[in-house]
């Protein structure tokens, strides 16, 4: 029996602040994690780039540190951030 308390808790909306934050490695530098997650979640990276851009977020770390920064962000429905 598996107990379901060893399975690690998932962000509800599998928001793009918990994927960046749930990346082991270091930032490359780009938006590598991004493009990644917008893949995955079938969303226009066209619109998260620019609205990255738009608030400082050039790479992955900046996406978490500078745009992601505490607050829900909703985006045309899509969950940037869930808290
Ligand atoms: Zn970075
Ligand atoms: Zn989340």
């Amino acid at each position: 029996m598996t107990s379901l308390s060893l399975v690690p808790a998932l962000c509800p909306d599998a928001c793009l602040a918990c994927h960046l934050r749930a990346q082991q490695r270091s930032c490359d530098g780009g938006l590598t994690a991004v493009e990644q997650w917008c893949d995955e979640q079938l969303v226009d990276l066209r619109v998260v780039k620019r609205f990255a851009h738009e608030h400082g977020g050039f790479c992955d770390c900046e996406v978490l540190g500078n745009v992601l920064t505490g607050n829900r962000r909703v985006l045309d429905d899509v969950v940037l951030a869930c808290r």
